[in-house]
């Protein structure tokens, strides 16, 4: 059940692609979180997305890509770390229902004001020092329209899109057209944009989630001059630590942390992303305090 993201080129035209399926990973990012399958989908959809997009740019840090809905979803986030390690997280709104048929608009943006943004955070960022981040409306049926819109606006690279998720895997093929000058000494092809565009579009959503990225590649491009890439395997590693939630205590401030203590034995942080629970009890919120930012590292709960 390895998860892979594969890379080629077409070597008659300046095309290249990317096809990704994740299985054991996804299955992680989606685990203990209960959420309704519409959301879950849309998750899927944006990791995948996610992967394809970090695989195709030369950066030193995690890429994210969030939407910040004003429906039921009031949050869809992906996190890609170097050596494509992800993450994902959904956010409802309290008390949101949603139809089992509930379209991108419905779930996140019936105000039509959201916005969907990938951001680049370089790794050992400076304080002060911002990461880049482009930001779209959302406007469009699905998350691969949007990106498709993205790419073309804001990168100005013609890109086709296709993405499908469900609760065993998530997939999606990227192709994109290169600027003229690279590859394509051999014999320029033209029509390769518009015939490999066509066979993808005969795709169907199953097969998408069904086949290795390979029998795909095989399947969709057999007629087809490829140079294939070493592929690549994501997995699921979350950053979060005992002593990253202790600083978001020390954030909240020692009231407010007292005033939750004087209602319970503990202080509780869940991590959105990957479930962890990380109580501090009365003794431990002393220590935190005392010890203020001198934390020290913990190292017992990365997975
Ligand atoms: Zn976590």
């Amino acid at each position: 059940m390895a998860d892979t993201l594969l890379r080629f080129l077409f070597r008659d035209a300046p095309v290249r692609g990317e096809i990704v399926r994740l299985q054991a990973s996804w299955q992680q990012m989606v685990a203990n979180h209960g959420y309704p399958e519409p959301v879950a989908r849309l998750l899927g959809e944006m990791t995948a997305a996610a992967v394809l997009l970090a695989a195709n740019i030369k950066f030193d840090g995690a890429l994210i890509l969030q939407i910040q809905g004003n429906g039921p979803v009031r949050l869809l986030v992906v996190e890609v770390q170097p050596q494509m390690r992800l993450r994902a997280t959904a956010k409802l709104r309290e008390a949101a229902v949603i139809d089992a048929d509930a379209t991108l608009q419905q779930l996140t943006n019936p105000t039509g004001a959201a916005r969907c943004a990938i951001t680049l955070d370089p790794t050992g960022r400076r304080p002060g020092q911002q990461p880049y981040q482009g930001v779209v409306p959302l406007a469009g049926e699905s998350i691969a329209q949007v990106l498709e819109n993205y790419l073309r606006q804001s990168e100005q690279v013609e890109s086709r899109l296709w993405l499908a998720a469900d609760e065993h895997a998530a997939a999606g093929v990227l192709l994109q057209k290169l600027p003229q000058e690279g590859g394509a000494e051999a014999k320029p092809d033209a029509d390769t944009w518009d015939r490999v565009g066509a066979l993808t579009a005969t795709l169907k959503r199953e097969e998408l989630l069904a086949l290795e990225p390979t029998a795909l590649a095989h399947r969709l491009y057999w007629q087809e001059n490829l140079q294939h890439f070493e592929p690549i395997a994501p997995r699921f590693e979350c950053n979060c630590s005992r002593s990253r939630s202790g600083r978001m205590l020390l954030a909240l401030g020692r009231e407010e942390v007292d005033s939750i203590l004087a209602e319970r034995d503990d202080v509780e942080i869940v991590c959105d992303f990957c479930n962890t629970r990380y109580a501090f009890d009365a003794v431990d919120i002393g220590q935190l305090f005392a010890s203020g930012a001198t934390l020290k590292p913990d190292a017992s709960t990365r997975h």
